[in-house]
């Protein structure tokens, strides 16, 4: 059985993702059927409850209000747009509902007691909890748990080196200080990156010793293909290769043995038989619903037809870790406490992210 290891090196995963992938994927294969069932697959419902005009430069998000894509900015959902959102994920077979906000920072004000609200409506439909609402707090983190968030997302998104290159408005440490927040409410860590932005194999591999160093490893790592989007600087990057996807999954599986692998973003770029082998090669969880925010996903029936193929079934809520306990007396209570992080503005420039904001 391989272990947990938190002091992998560089050196060795780039050898691990570098081995002939014929003996990557096998090994992959025996370390997922070590630590998990490989039939099983968590199945995750993405929603936008609040749509673009983000203040962020990050170079492959649509969202962000400075470049020129076709998303147009949206208010926040109302409480009852969610349930039916909700409902609708349950009766199509995820497990739990991921809500993304396109924001820089959780301000505590009347939306966030908005989306503690809608957390609360959507834990009572027994459906596992996530939110992705960008860098937030200590205290805004333990409000969310006590509403029932099971798991809150904020990706690394690349190496720290090559972060530079994709995102000025924030820097890598502040990733790492949410992830801390998250942990100390006690949600479980949703954290990953993207593949196709055109960085090297040594940044994907020092995004997984970075991932690596994190105790305890996060619950859930995404690996997303960048779906390039017309407007943004990442508009004429090339579609990742379907071998350097089953590559990175296979990677992480080994990496983080524990870890569920998401295979996210850019599904609807491969094909059933390139997906078999990213499930082969470890892995465990898929987001569905036919949009990811704002990129497309393959539909929830294309789905089903695969998971009948390849014998794969969908996990039920809370199957891998218990039902939060909801505290109204803590999620309702605006902390006395004001909490004012200073979140960096690292302040340099991106030529391509400039060219693409003059747009
Ligand atoms: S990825 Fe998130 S933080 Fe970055 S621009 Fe998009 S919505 Fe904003």
């Amino acid at each position: 059985m391989s272990s947990i290891r938190y002091d992998w090196t560089k050196e060795e995963i780039l050898e691990i993702y570098n081995r002939p992938l014929i003996d990557l994927i096998y090994e992959a294969a025996t370390v997922h059927r070590q630590h998990h069932d490989p039939t099983d697959v968590q199945v995750s419902t993405l929603l936008s409850i609040k749509t673009g005009g983000c203040s962020e430069d990050c170079g492959y998000c649509s969202q962000s209000a400075r470049y020129q894509t076709k998303v147009e900015r949206s208010e926040l959902l109302g409480i009852e747009e969610v349930r039916k959102a909700a409902k609708s994920a349950k009766q199509s077979g995820s497990s739990r509902l991921c809500m993304g906000a396109a924001w820089r920072n959780v301000r505590d004000n009347y939306e966030f007691d908005q989306v503690l609200e809608m957390v609360k409506a959507v834990y009572d439909m027994d459906l596992e909890v996530c939110c992705t609402l960008g860098m937030i707090t200590e205290d805004q983190a333990k409000r969310l748990a006590a509403a029932g968030l099971y798991a809150y997302n904020h990706n690394i998104d690349t190496s720290e080196e090559y972060y530079k290159e994709i995102i000025s408005t924030r820097g890598f440490e502040d990733r790492l200080k949410t992830l801390r927040n998250v942990r100390k409410a006690k949600l479980t860590v949703c954290s990953g990156g993207i593949i196709g932005m055109g960085e090297s194999p040594e940044d994907r591999c020092n995004m997984l010793l970075a991932l690596s160093k994190l105790n305890p490893h996060p619950e859930s790592v995404p690996i997303n293909g960048l779906v390039p989007v017309e407007g943004t600087p990442l508009e004429d990057q090339e579609i990742v290769p379907i071998w350097d996807m089953v590559r990175m999954i296979a990677t992480t599986r080994i990496v983080l043995p524990d870890t569920t692998v998401r295979l996210s973003a850019g599904r609807t770029q491969m094909t059933d038989e390139g997906q078999a082998l990213c499930f082969l090669a470890g892995a465990g969880s898929i987001f569905a619903g036919d949009k990811l925010l704002t990129t497309p996903n393959p539909e929830t029936s294309k789905d089903m037809a695969l998971f009948q193929s390849l014998g794969l079934k969908a996990q039920r809520p809370y199957q891998k870790g218990e039902k939060p306990t909801v505290d109204e007396a803590v999620y309702k209570t605006h902390s006395e406490r004001v909490v004012k992080i200073k979140w960096s503005r690292p302040g340099h420039t991106i030529e391509r992210n400039e060219s693409a904001s003059c747009k």
